[in-house]
């Protein structure tokens, strides 16, 4: 069978009355799904669009109706959510590559289909491609993300149709993969946070051209996820040989952490750990290991500096506000 890419793209509306009396299982409620499918060669294949009738909030936040299209009778005469959903998982088929602008559409996906205690029909991990995240690798400094619409600007692409529509941002995102060549996105995986590794062997870890990353399982506290061995070990990017430590993790932030490994034979290597919460107060670890120059050593070097003297200043502070 052959694979195709489904660059998918929704609008969600939340709660209209404010945090205090949103629904804790569903913040963010589709209401929209656009895709388009591509084939392998990134030629257009079929589109998807269909408006959905919301079931959790009936009002639309001041913020949905400031940049979407939809007015209240599109939505008053639409599907649910559950037919909806079902009729696109089905067009979208068995050999799917789920592309995305951002990080955040197909774990709201996930999200309304657990809601709606619909069987998730994602393998796992959930491997995707982040289009935005890819546009920064290939023609700007991997860092920066840019807005859907400044990338059409960048480059050239016609603007003939209004953004913030979903089919309209699916169709835009696939024009910006148009500009790139299979090979760029498939070498630049995402990995969806929706789910996350349970036990140690389901934990993750991804080759990238440039750098490794691991997902770790989850742990009581900041503490325990950086005492465990696998969490805190450096192998090198390249070989997978254990580098030495240079400079031991250090903290940046309330959850970053930062160290500095040094391989024989591939040079010195930025270790970064970022912790994060899940839903059910746990906390995991994702850890990506690069190979750097030795002037990035050395502002590693500097940034730990930096921490030190903060952390000297702040404990000052306390102690002389203290009578
Ligand atoms: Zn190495």
């Amino acid at each position: 069978m052959q694979m195709n890419y489904i660059v998918l793209d929704l609008e969600w509306n939340q709660c209209p009355d404010g945090k205090a009396a949103e629904n804790a299982q569903l913040r963010f409620e589709i209401i929209e799904i656009g895709a388009v499918k591509l084939d392998e060669t990134l030629t257009l294949v079929d589109r998807f669009r269909e408006v959905i009738k919301p079931q959790v909030y009936q009002d639309l936040h001041f913020k949905t109706k400031e940049i979407i299209s939809l007015r209240a009778i599109d939505l008053e005469n639409a599907r649910s959510f559950p037919a909806v959903a079902k009729d696109f998982l089905d067009w979208c088929g068995k050999d799917a590559v789920f592309c995305t602008w951002g990080t955040a559409d197909l774990t709201e996906l996930q999200q309304n289909l657990a809601y709606h205690k619909m069987p998730s029909p994602f393998a796992f991990p959930l491997l995707y491609y982040d289009i935005q995240k890819i546009f920064s690798i290939v023609y700007e400094d991997r860092k920066s993300r840019r807005s859907l619409e400044s990338a059409v600007d960048f480059l050239d692409i016609p603007k003939s149709v209004p953004f913030h529509s979903a089919l309209s941002d699916a169709h835009y995102t696939s024009q910006i993969m148009q500009r790139l060549t299979p090979e760029q996105i498939l070498a630049n995986s995402s990995v969806d946070y929706y789910r996350t590794p349970k036990n140690r062997r389901q934990e993750i870890y991804l080759t990238y051209e440039t750098y490794t990353k691991f997902i770790s399982r989850p742990f009581r506290d900041k503490v325990q996820a950086m005492k465990d061995r696998t969490v805190i070990s450096t192998p090198c990017c390249k070989c997978g040989i254990n580098a030495q430590k240079r400079i031991r993790w250090f903290p940046v932030g309330g959850s970053n952490y930062f160290c500095l490994a040094h391989c024989e034979e591939h040079g010195y290597l930025k270790g970064k750990i970022r912790l994060r919460h899940q839903h059910d107060d746990l906390c995991y670890a994702i850890k990506t290991v690069k190979t750097i120059t030795p002037e990035e050593a050395y502002a590693i070097r500097e940034k730990k500096e930096v921490q030190k003297l903060k952390r000297r200043l702040r404990k000052k502070f306390s102690n002389d506000r203290t009578p």
